[in-house]
């Protein structure tokens, strides 16, 4: 169904006004997302199917530990990937996925993170020119970073027997300045050790999910559930080589171990699966072709208003492959950058964009729900009109 749908649709009004009376009665606004997945708005909001699988979920007990096989097997054909784990989020992700590098399936070791005294494997690297918040997650776990420069002939000087994994961030953000995924993979492969590549928001295009593991051949690539996918926000997939999986599965909830913490229940474990099954039906094409509609009509309204440039960007954000729109503010534009985000937050709904450098936004399609498109132009036009 519903190719028309897109990452803010809901199943109609009466969901939407029912979620945002619960908002209201909190003394909170909804928020328009002209942003993009970011966590702190919420990251998306979740096909249709999704929630009433949680429900089913939230009506019976089960055998936990089968349920999580069974979606995990369910997931990996899906993708066309050997094995797979649903994990609490594309960090969690980084967590369980790294612990299995470094602990396999050993109940020693899974019970002693995050000291790792008695491990063989203690380092997990990482490219310099891909340092950010989330390599926090691979710290979690006791290992050590070592950073190189994206060079081969410092990737190669790096690994040692004490190397666990090389974890490589995926998007085109991060990629500037560092070896290509590849190349990583040919290198550490090599010398016999794992590459996980956190691939959290590259969706789309939904073929990423086999992309990196099936045709660059990395051993373990993550995505966030509640970006693209647009599953329970809790949620996130490791795809990949199934001793991996089963590393992944010893270190996770519910055992005792640096996953514990991580915790995916049974709702979360069929509502991702019901997003997979909804994001595999859907033609990304005519998604794509939406938005860059949208991207059109953002980019005449705003044309000619003084002291304004507007420019389609291609790809958006994080490097999924569809338009957004690149505006840069100058000194003689109605109000600063600043001033403009500001006012389009204390409007009702609030509206939000992504902020670029000292004197630009972006305008993201991905993540707005039918009609919103048009809310936030005339909001925006009129703001820099005045
Ligand atoms: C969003 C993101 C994450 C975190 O994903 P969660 O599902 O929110 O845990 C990790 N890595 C990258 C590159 C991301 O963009």
């Amino acid at each position: 169904m519903a190719a028309s749908e897109n990452a803010a649709s809901t199943e109609g009004e009466a969901s939407l006004d029912v979620a945002s009376a619960a908002l209201r009665a909190l003394g909170l606004r909804p928020v328009i997302n002209a942003a993009g997945t970011l966590t702190r708005l919420g990251g998306s909001l979740m096909a249709p199917g999704v929630v009433e699988a949680m429900a089913e979920g939230s009506r019976h007990f089960v055998d936990l530990p089968a349920l999580q096989r069974a979606v995990g097997e369910r997931i990996a054909r899906l993708t066309n990937n050997e094995a797979a784990y649903v994990s609490s989020g594309a960090a969690a992700g980084i967590v369980v996925s790294v612990a299995a590098c470094l602990a396999g399936t050993d109940p020693g070791r899974i019970a002693n993170f995050p000291s790792l005294r008695g491990f063989d494997k203690t380092e997990v690297i990482i490219q310099r020119a891909q340092r950010n918040g989330y390599d926090y997650a691979i710290r979690q776990t006791g290992a050590t970073l070592v950073e190189i420069e994206g060079a081969a002939g410092s990737l190669e000087a790096a690994i040692t027997d004490r190397t666990g994994a090389i974890v490589v961030f995926a998007g085109t953000r991060l990629m500037t300045g560092a070896l290509p995924i590849a190349t990583v993979i040919e290198i550490a492969h090599r010398h016999h050790v794992p590459v996980i590549v956190d691939a959290a928001a590259q969706i789309p295009p939904i073929s990423n999910l086999w992309h990196f593991t099936r045709d660059l051949g990395a051993d373990i690539a993550i995505f966030s559930g509640g970006k693209g996918l647009r599953g329970p926000q809790s949620t996130g997939l490791v795809l990949g080589r199934a001793d991996l999986i089963e590393g992944c599965i010893a270190n996770g909830s519910p055992s005792a171990s640096v996953g514990r913490p991580l915790k995916v229940g049974k709702e979360e474990l069929l509502g991702i699966l019901a997003a997979v099954e909804w994001s595999l039906a859907q033609d990304e094409a005519t998604t794509i072709s939406r938005y860059e509609t949208i991207v059109a009509g953002w980019l005449s309204g705003l044309r000619g208003l003084p002291g304004v440039t507007a420019e389609r960007a291609f790809p958006s954000e994080a490097g999924q492959p569809h338009a957004w729109l690149l505006v840069q503010l100058r000194d003689d534009a109605a109000m600063d950058r600043d001033a403009l985000v500001a006012a389009l937050w204390d409007r009702d709904p609030r509206i939000a964009v992504w902020e670029l450098g000292e004197s630009g936004f972006a305008l993201n399609p991905q993540t707005l729900g039918d009609g919103e498109d048009a809310v936030v132009l005339d909001a925006v036009r009129s703001l820099l009109s005045t």
